[in-house]
């Protein structure tokens, strides 16, 4: 096995989350009476260049064709990309003559805001929803991006001014032809933008949820650095923001066109202070994140065995890691509410509890309700409050514990 980024063989395994289906694929009523595939769920460090990554990649057909999940139906990421671009258009100075491309671009939320300026845009996906932002007119290549596509796109469209990746970069399989796709596509003053959930945010906010399969790399900067370097590039900027509890904003160009950030040294500065280059955080960690499982597990018996019923909030692909993880069986967890037709009626993946509709929760008041997107409970508690839930929250990360 070789780090995804620098080929080092001195990768150290410190975290395993067992074998686990894959995450966002929820089941029919019959394919309940089928095998089910899995695959291993174990993260490992890099002691060369420092990436934490996973040992096994799914094949990326099982895991984005059918994807689950579109950016127009979340407002804050919404917002996010709005900002992204309005800034990107001032900062590099895009107009009419300038292409932006977005790799992963979803359905076409993100490009849609460039036309409001004028500035020529392009999207490459590969999954279903894809026909989304074609039947929006937003000009979708389906596929996945690699060298074979850029080569394509420079052809048929001439390069681009920004190419953007936010929320895919750590989903790419094959890293080299992606980013040697990216640096033939990129005009000689060009920039690439990615954002990525942001292990110093994994670590700290004990989100270990946040690893499955799609997820390939967990990233911090260092690596980062070191993978654009590897293709003739440099990262000359980078931000933290709020998406996905927590992520990293990072801005590369071709070797020495921008004059390099001061935040660019903050920050690997932080990361280091924080221990990120250290095997030793890893192996903290990994005791934590087990001594969570220990006590929510511990917490959900004590409930059952006084026969407290309990229920679920939200299906995520985050929410299949931990309930796989903490081998959350239909017997602890009776169903779970969504609001997703995609899932509602199907059972997830894994531990095959029911996924009904959220109106259920109210008429049926269970005496605990577990948030499994528990990274925006401060939103969603009051709102079920209001919606007339009488019982009582689990929370289950950082900490796990009941809200009243
Ligand atoms: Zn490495």
């Amino acid at each position: 096995m070789k780090c995804q980024i620098c080929s080092s063989e001195k990768l150290h395994k410190f975290l395993s989350l067992g074998h686990q289906p894959v995450p966002d694929v929820f089941l029919t009523k019959e394919q309940l009476d089928e095998p089910e595939a899995t695959y291993p769920l174990d993260v490992y460090f890099c002691e060369d260049c420092c990436l934490v990554q996973l040992g096994y990649a799914v094949n990326p057909e099982l895991l984005f064709k059918e994807y689950h999940y579109n950016t127009g139906t979340n407002e804050s990421l919404k917002r996010n990309f709005k900002a992204l671009v309005d800034f990107a258009v001032k900062r590099f100075k895009l107009d009419n003559n300038t292409l932006a491309i977005d790799i992963g671009s979803n359905d076409g939320t993100l490009l849609s805001y460039y036309k409001e300026h004028g500035v020529k845009i392009l999207g490459v996906d590969p999954s279903s929803v894809a026909d989304i932002a074609i039947k929006n007119n937003i000009p979708t290549i389906k596929n996945f991006f690699n060298e074979k596509i850029s080569e394509e796109i420079a052809n048929k469209h001439g390069k681009a001014k920004i190419i953007t990746a936010t929320n895919v970069f750590a989903h790419v399989n094959r890293l080299d032809s992606f980013m040697n796709g990216v640096s033939g596509l990129l005009s000689d003053d060009g920039v690439f933008i990615t954002e990525s959930h942001y292990l110093l945010d994994m670590i700290t906010k004990m989100q270990y949820d946040s690893i499955y399969h799609e997820h390939l790399r967990y990233y911090s900067l260092k690596p980062l650095m070191k993978l654009f370097e590897r293709h003739g590039m440099e990262v000359f900027d980078a931000e933290r923001i709020a998406t996905h509890g927590g992520s990293i904003r990072v801005y590369a160009c071709k070797k020495s066109t921008y004059k390099i950030s001061k935040n660019v040294e903050r920050i690997t500065k932080l990361e280091g202070k924080n221990g990120l280059y250290n095997r030793k955080t890893y192996e903290t960690y990994k005791s934590k994140v087990f001594s969570n499982k220990l006590k929510l597990q511990s917490m959900l018996l004590k409930l059952k065995k006084q026969n407290k019923r309990i229920a679920g909030i939200g299906a995520p692909a985050k929410g299949n890691t931990l309930l796989n993880y903490c081998n959350i069986t239909p017997d602890i967890m009776e169903y779970i509410v969504e609001t997703s037709n995609l899932k509602i009626n199907k059972f997830t993946p894994g531990m095959h509890i029911p996924v009904v509709g959220e109106s259920k929760l109210l008429k049926d008041n269970p005496d605990y309700a577990m948030i499994l997107s528990w990274n925006i409970k401060d939103m969603l508690i009051p709102k079920l409050k209001q919606a007339g839930y009488k019982g009582k929250f689990i929370v289950p990360n950082p900490n796990p514990k009941i809200v009243e």
